[in-house]
């Protein structure tokens, strides 16, 4: 455990709560995000780094989007230095909206510098002089807390015109909010809304580095992404050599809910195993039988990988992990988070709209008693058909769970079912485990 931060989330009330109060140990000065924080210190020193120089600080660290894709930040920025149409925007995704997912929501309370600065360094790198903050509805209790930091950021001159004394470095950042649609964390669906349209994925024949905002090139990240990127030019990627594992370099942000003591925010160094995290040390899990990791649109794992690291080649967690003991139904869990993306679908394409729908059709008859061996294969069906078919993340992930409860509950699934005439029926007095 690097640190511990309370804030009383729980399964249901994952945004409501305003208050962050950290009260947090750190170990063997290994933190990286909430340890002291001094106003510029990354962007005092570009006065020494050339923009090449900045991206390889970058990919030495290896820090890639923490939004759950994980593409290589340097990578990205790159794309964008190159791109020679212009205006370029820097655009911070702060639409933080996966069930389960608060992490964020740390960084924007209690460092929203760190995560201006991360911005200001990629509008060095690519040339960008506008950036935009694209605040989720829900968060909109901190747009104050973000507007004062950006002004402080004019103010000591990180901001504006010849930022840092640096020749022709300007950069503008501004404030706008999301309209509590989920679907809009998708990046392609944040940038329709920037522009004042209807919030829906665009066909992705085209990265924003090519044409994102306005059709110009446009860097997403989203906000620990750029809160990491401006401490590892604060600190230098030397600091992170011996901190996480030999792929995954540093700590990870995690937000972990559910049936716990201690439920709250984390800062775990990459590497850390399931069964740490579980421990009586960490979040104190009695009894955790199911662990959802990345949200509804994850994966779940069973007990037989408790062993697991928390690590981009193993479990690449985007920062949500929520743990469910014994007394928990599994479809239930599941029927959660199917009607979850039946509502936030935003019903341009086919497989997603309809497939949801589908989907909780089989868990009623799951839920009745009802459902037969090929049920279950349609599901898994239906999970290739969403993946290949549906036109973004939302659609090809969200029978994602679903499909894998079948393989890694197999046994969950046996005991209660019976066999009634050759067919698999589920047994609903037996749907517990
Ligand atoms: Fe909309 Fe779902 Fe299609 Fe995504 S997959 S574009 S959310 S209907």
């Amino acid at each position: 455990i690097i640190f511990h931060l309370k804030n009383g989330n729980n399964l249901k009330d994952i945004s409501s709560n305003p208050t962050s109060k950290i009260q947090y140990k750190p170990a063997k000065n290994k933190t990286i995000f909430f340890r002291d924080y001094v106003l510029g210190n990354s962007i005092k020193k570009l006065k020494n780094l050339t923009q090449n120089q900045v991206l390889s600080e970058l990919k030495n660290v290896g820090v890639s989007g923490r939004g759950g894709a994980f593409f290589q930040t340097a990578t990205k920025w790159t794309y964008c230095k190159n791109n020679k149409n212009k205006p370029k925007y820097i655009i911070c995704n702060a639409d933080e909206g996966e069930p389960g997912t608060f992490k964020d929501k740390a960084i924007l309370n209690n460092l929203p510098g760190l995560m201006l600065e991360g911005m200001i360094l990629a509008a060095y790198v690519t040339g960008a002089k506008n950036g935009i903050i694209y605040l989720r509805a829900e968060y909109k209790y901190l747009q104050p807390k973000i507007e004062k930091a950006i002004a402080l950021m004019y103010k000591s001159g990180f901001l504006g015109k010849n930022i840092n004394g640096i020749k022709n470095f300007n950069f503008e950042i501004e404030l706008q909010l999301g309209a509590g649609a989920y679907i809009c964390g998708a990046e392609t669906a944040l940038i329709e809304s920037l522009e004042g349209k209807r919030g829906e994925p665009r066909i992705r024949n085209l990265f924003p580095t090519e044409a994102g905002y306005l059709n110009k090139p446009t860097v997403v990240n989203n906000v620990e992404t750029f809160a990491l990127a401006a401490r590892v030019i604060e600190l230098g990627s030397c600091f992170f050599k011996n901190i996480g594992t030999k792929i995954s370099k540093g700590t990870k942000l995690v937000s972990i809910s559910g049936d716990i003591a201690k439920p709250g925010i984390f800062e775990i160094e990459w590497g850390t195993t399931i069964n740490q995290l579980l421990s009586i040390e960490m979040c104190n899990a009695s009894e955790p039988y199911y662990i959802q990791i990345n949200g509804p649109s994850g994966v779940c794992i069973n007990q037989n990988e408790f062993n697991r690291k928390i690590a981009k080649e193993d479990l690449a967690c985007n920062g949500s992990i929520m743990v469910f003991n014994k007394n928990r139904n599994i479809i239930q869990i599941i029927e959660n988070f199917t009607k979850f993306f039946r509502s936030e679908s935003c019903g341009n394409c086919t497989p997603c709209r309809a497939g949801n729908q589908i989907l909780l059709e089989k868990i009623k008859k799951i839920k009745n008693g009802i459902a037969t061996a090929n049920d279950l294969d349609d599901i898994k069906k239906w999970n290739n058909i969403m993946k290949l078919s549906s036109k973004c993340g939302l659609g090809k992930y969200s029978a994602s769970t679903f499909s894998s409860a079948i393989d890694k509950f197999r046994n969950y699934f046996n005991k209660i079912i019976i066999k009634n005439k050759g067919e698999i029926k589920f047994d609903l007095e037996a749907a517990v485990f």
